[in-house]
């Protein structure tokens, strides 16, 4: 995701911020500008309206805003909501429907975890128009429903009819890193979670019943294998095939063609974003070696139609790039997958649906 400056003093900020360091300028992300603005409270109205922060030399802004409920009540969100929209609700939270209860102690601080995660994949699922930024009634994209487990209820992280199921354990870092080493996933974040359920949602409303079903089961194989089989092989001993890096993004992509599309489709999501972002801080790229061949990291969501082939010419010496600057802090690698041929072209193949998709949609 881009890096953005406070419109009022120009300092840089980020997607998470509520209030600017350098000039204390209250900040909420405007959904309809698809951006961190500077806002001050409307003079004068005391129903809690914001409104666009006055700059010098500018008339008022006229277009009035809330704040996200979840914002004042819980400072679990800084999503603004357009003041003619009736639900007290952003667009992003909104889209949860079940809440862990919040009267446990750590249940709170999870979720706001788990919030600031969804609103960087309804981010993306704007930016890539698969969800619209503006306030709708009919549901357009997943919902979410965040669960702890109980005495005899074990939650399991999933997708099911357009319900994305999430275990709320997974905002604690001890036990996220615990399942990450013990099921050996060398790449396991909140965020990545939800971008893998998204891809299962997108799978439902892509795929099952339009023309690209054949060109996915040539390329990721037949659905219609029986998923509670394939899953119980995956995790048996020796269920991973040896050769799995050649063809896959991941190991787990290999348990089933469900899946493989969904671990495609997260990757897929972490590639536009890291390049947004690489691209909104002017990045240019050499790799040692070859320095006459200079490449600028473009916005892959500005231009036009993207050309997958630029996409990944970029992707693949900026996650190097990533990796060592990581190593030099004596951090694991950022991104630790190389991609093979056969996984770029099913990357190739969600670029291509998603591409389709979004010009078959107004903006
Ligand atoms: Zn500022
Ligand atoms: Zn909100
Ligand atoms: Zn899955």
């Amino acid at each position: 995701m881009r890096i953005f400056h406070c419109d009022s003093c120009g300092h840089p900020v980020f997607f998470e911020n509520v209030r600017c360091l350098q000039c204390e300028s209250a900040l909420a992300f405007l959904p309809d500008r698809m951006a961190i603005c500077a806002v001050e409270p409307v003079p004068d109205e005391d129903q809690g309206l914001w409104r666009r922060k006055k700059r010098a030399g500018r008339t008022a802004a006229t277009r009035r805003y809330r704040l996200c409920a979840n914002s004042s009540a819980y400072q679990a969100c800084n999503f603004a909501v357009p003041a003619a929209d009736a639900n007290p609700l952003c667009v992003s939270c909104r889209q949860t429907r079940v809440l862990p209860d919040l009267s446990v102690p750590q249940n709170e601080d999870r979720w706001r975890r788990i919030e600031i995660a969804k609103r960087r994949l309804f981010y993306t699922l704007a930016r890539l128009r698969l969800v619209s930024p503006a306030p709708h009634e009919d549901q357009d994209g997943p919902v979410f429903e965040f669960l702890a487990d109980l005495p005899g209820r074990q939650v399991m992280t999933g997708h099911r009819q357009g319900l994305i199921t999430l275990n709320v354990s997974e905002a604690d870092d001890a036990e996220r890193v615990r399942r990450r080493v013990e099921l050996h996933e060398p790449y396991r974040t909140l965020l990545g979670h939800l971008r893998h359920e998204s891809g299962h949602f997108y799978w439902d409303r892509l795929i099952r019943d339009s023309a690209h079903i054949e060109g996915f089961r040539a390329m990721f194989g037949d659905e219609r294998a029986d998923y509670g089989q394939a899953l119980a092989a995956h995790y048996a001993a020796g269920g991973l095939p040896a050769d799995w890096q050649d063809t896959h993004v991941s190991a787990y992509a290999t348990s089933h063609p469900w899946e493989d599309w969904a671990e495609t489709w997260a990757h897929y999501l972490h590639m536009v974003d890291l390049l947004e972002t690489a691209a909104s801080y002017n990045t240019t790229l050499a790799l040692p070696g070859d320095e006459d061949d200079v490449d600028e990291v473009t916005n892959p969501f500005e231009g036009g139609t993207v050309d997958f082939a630029s996409l990944v010419g970029q992707w693949v010496p900026l996650t190097l790039l990533l990796n060592s600057l990581n190593r030099s802090l004596g951090q694991e690698d950022a991104y630790p997958f190389a991609l093979a041929p056969a996984a770029l072209a099913k990357l190739n193949f969600v670029h291509d649906v998603i591409q389709a998709s979004s010009s078959t949609t107004a903006p």
